[in-house]
């Protein structure tokens, strides 16, 4: 059995510094907001390129502790209008309502998956104050025109770079393009810790404050409360283990990339479509997404052929229960999408052989 991803064999590479690292914890025995978050926060903002990176929770923590902070500073309010991608995870538009902000979805581009900026521009009203650009799959979801677009709409850029840490876009890494960027640290992620973390990063002084505090029960010296803030954030253990996995990132995307590139090049059934790559370095491949009009029939094909697949995503968030409000949005791209999207496996450790096997039952497929 070819499995969709293999955390074990993932984290298997890096026991040895993990213990260590663990014990280091255990034999310092300090668990929050300390040394190991001071050190991990300095080096994935070095590895960004900005000036602040606050550790948190999780990916969704990092985006509500974003939009929170921009309310609390008067810089968004309640009501207010944020352009997003409909094709998301549901956590991007979670991140949107819990502050009262309203979503708009936008259709992605059938190519690539991610936001098409001539469907943006038709959406842009009056109350349009943010976009929430996700980098879909692992791929930059930026271009000249979406930058022409946000900067003459005056736009606050955040970014959802939950599934692209370590792409780049002109040199300038996923992350660092827009105002603020929310990283998930999940432990499917391409950085991924061994629980639940995410992080903050902005070159905004005063929004990394801001946020800081937010994320520290609105907090900065203990029991005094400056405003209502979240208790979100990271553990020391979680740091630890972070900084251990950063330093083989992009050796580690590299891997995806390889993979990407044979996928790409060998897969070749008319009945599969394979997704685009716009610039090998604006693309870390989290997923590698084909999409097959009866998508139903090729998992359980391939699940016959021993390979696990999954859907990212089966149901769109304006088509959850929990989004009701938005059920009659019409965005038919989005909902093709949904009904056509399969990933295949792609992680760091698959085996060349195992890659062979996935390509030639993908081409076997009738
Ligand atoms: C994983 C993910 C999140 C949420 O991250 P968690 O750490 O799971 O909370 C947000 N947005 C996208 C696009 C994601 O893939």
């Amino acid at each position: 059995m070819i499995q969709f991803l293999d955390l074990h064999k993932i984290n298997e590479q890096y026991r040895g510094q993990l213990e260590e690292e663990i014990h280091s914890v255990l034999n310092i025995g300090w668990y929050i907001k300390g040394a190991k978050n001071e050190t991990f926060e300095k080096e994935l903002s070095d590895y960004i390129g900005v000036s602040h990176a606050i550790a948190c929770s999780n990916g969704l923590d990092a985006l509500r502790l974003i939009f929170k902070a921009y309310i609390a500073l008067g810089r968004l309010k309640a009501g207010e209008e944020v352009l997003v991608p409909a094709n998301t995870f549901i956590a991007s538009i979670l991140a949107i309502t819990d502050v009262g902000l309203v979503p708009v979805f936008i259709e992605p581009e059938n190519a690539h998956f991610n936001i098409d900026p001539k469907k943006l521009q038709e959406r842009i009203s009056s109350k349009t104050k943010a976009i929430l650009n996700v980098h879909l799959y692992g791929q930059i979801s930026y271009s000249q025109e979406l930058k022409q677009l946000i900067d003459a709409n005056n736009l606050l850029h955040i970014e959802d770079n939950a599934q692209a840490i370590g792409a780049s876009w002109k040199g300038v890494k996923s992350g660092a393009i827009g105002d603020a960027s929310g990283f998930s640290f999940y432990p499917g992620k391409n950085l991924g810790a061994l629980g639940d973390a995410g992080a903050v990063c902005t070159d905004d002084a005063v929004l990394a404050k801001t946020i800081r505090s937010l994320a520290n029960y609105g907090s900065e010296q203990k029991y005094i409360h400056e405003c209502q803030g979240l208790n979100a954030r990271m553990d020391e253990i979680q740091a630890a283990v972070l900084s251990v996995k950063l330093k083989d990132l992009d050796a580690s995307n590299d891997k995806r990339r390889e993979i990407a590139l044979r996928y790409r090049a060998e897969i070749k059934n008319p009945l599969i479509k394979l997704p685009n790559c716009i610039d090998k370095m604006g693309h870390v491949w989290h997923l590698f997404v084909v999409r097959c009009t009866e998508r139903d029939a090729l998992q359980s094909y391939l699940t016959k052929c021993g390979i696990q697949s999954l859907i990212h995503y089966p149901i769109p968030p304006h088509k959850q229960k929990a989004y009701i409000e938005f059920g009659n949005c019409e965005l038919p791209i989005t909902e093709k999408l949904a009904n056509e999207v399969l990933s295949i496996p792609i992680s760091p450790i698959m085996e060349p052989n195992e890659v062979s096997q996935v390509i030639k039952a993908i081409n076997e497929y009738k």
